[in-house]
């Protein structure tokens, strides 16, 4: 007798691994396929290395390998990360959202390696990308991140433990049922989804924290990995830790969150600056024109990626600007914002995470420019 019968996979991953209101959440955000124009230079495998679902790794160049999420299929990674090797040793990139999740990378990496891994790396604080931390912890991993982002993993994520789910999710609760028209209710109720995304995570986890502080001051700073470096670079915009690696002899960059491909960018953090991180966008642009793009979420992509998300923010900036001239306060700004039908099948992890915030960003830079 097949028990499973009747219970499909949709149903069990709601029930399982991400149940409720992120499950509700994350079947709006499907992995679109590889873009079969990045086969090109033949560097980028059409075939994975391996694919569970929630994630697959691929190779993408000499001794380069892209972890690539799909958050519809279950959130033990949700974020995209990847590995280097070189002769001499590894360096793994983000913790990931579950140990589970780095555990998940390292086994890929072990398919392919016995080297020793030289350190795992958080590109920034953020849950997505170090609630799987304590996998490194286990393994005697060194854990480099920003040197802000340990005490800001603390500071977000412990008030959320030992403390009841309604005391952090009511006032997003509240929002949903005070909302004055439709699209304002749509939008408290996306943000809903995500922050019960976010407790559920951060409550549950044991905080594990980078060990390896990199000072901004002190990069970009080179990675020798025996015939392959890395190098590490911070760059202001999403999240005020970001650090990107990048190995320019095979022009690659893991951007973290610094590129959202084909996503509405998530610019709720209070270190998030829309003008530094469209100024990171422009540098980017700059690169070389065959660069390969492991953003933070979303498919690989060349130069493409960062042509579109510029775009994104130039209509998200000049929609607020029209409102801002014509004297709509920052708060009826933010939800009045409307999707463009080009960016219309653009996933927006939560309004109130990406593009409210932007609009709200956006209209204090404007007003602290003229006061
Ligand atoms: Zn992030």
């Amino acid at each position: 007798m097949n028990l499973t019968k009747g219970f499909s996979r949709r149903d069990f991953l709601a029930h399982t691994s991400c149940f409720g209101a992120c499950y509700a959440l994350a079947r709006h955000i499907p992995l679109p396929p590889l873009d079969p124009a990045l086969d090109e230079g033949s560097r980028v495998a059409q075939t994975p290395l391996v694919d569970k679902g929630f994630a697959s790794v691929r190779k993408i160049g000499n001794g380069l390998y892209a972890t690539i999420s799909d958050f519809s299929k279950g959130p033990t990674t949700v974020c995209n990360g990847g590995f280097l090797i070189g002769k001499d040793a590894a360096l793994l990139i983000e913790g990931f959202t579950t140990p589970a999740g780095a555990s998940f990378q390292m086994d890929a990496l072990r398919m392919v390696s016995q080297v020793p891994v030289k350190a795992a790396l958080d590109t920034h604080y953020h849950f997505d990308h170090s609630m799987g931390n304590s996998f490194y912890g286990v393994n005697n991993i060194p854990l480099m991140a920003h040197s802000t982002a340990a005490k800001r993993i603390v500071d977000n994520c412990s008030p959320m433990q030992g403390v009841g789910k309604e005391a952090v999710l009511a006032p997003l609760e509240k929002a949903v049922k005070d909302a004055k028209s439709d699209a304002e209710r749509a939008h408290a109720q996306s943000d809903l989804s995500a922050f019960t995304l976010v407790f559920q995570v951060a409550s549950s986890t044991v905080l594990s924290l980078p060990n390896h502080p990199l000072d901004p001051g002190k990069l970009p700073m080179s990675i020798d990995l025996g015939g392959l470096t890395a190098v590490l670079e911070s760059h202001p915009g999403h999240s005020g830790t970001d650090i990107v690696a990048r190995v320019p002899e095979q022009n690659v960059v893991y951007t973290g969150d610094l590129l959202f491909n084909g996503w509405y960018p998530v610019c709720f953090d209070e270190k998030a600056t829309v003008s530094g991180w469209r100024d990171t966008l422009k540098k980017f642009a700059a690169f070389d024109k065959d660069t390969l793009f492991v953003p933070g979420h979303g498919q690989l992509c060349g130069q493409e990626g960062i042509v579109s998300i510029r775009e994104v923010f130039d209509d998200i900036a000049g929609q607020a600007e029209k409102m801002y001239k014509a004297g709509v306060p920052a708060e009826e700004a933010q939800q009045r914002y409307v999707v463009p039908d080009k960016f219309r099948n653009f996933p927006i992890f939560a309004w109130g995470f990406t593009i409210g915030p932007a609009i709200t960003k956006l209209y204090s830079e404007w007003q602290s420019a003229t006061s």
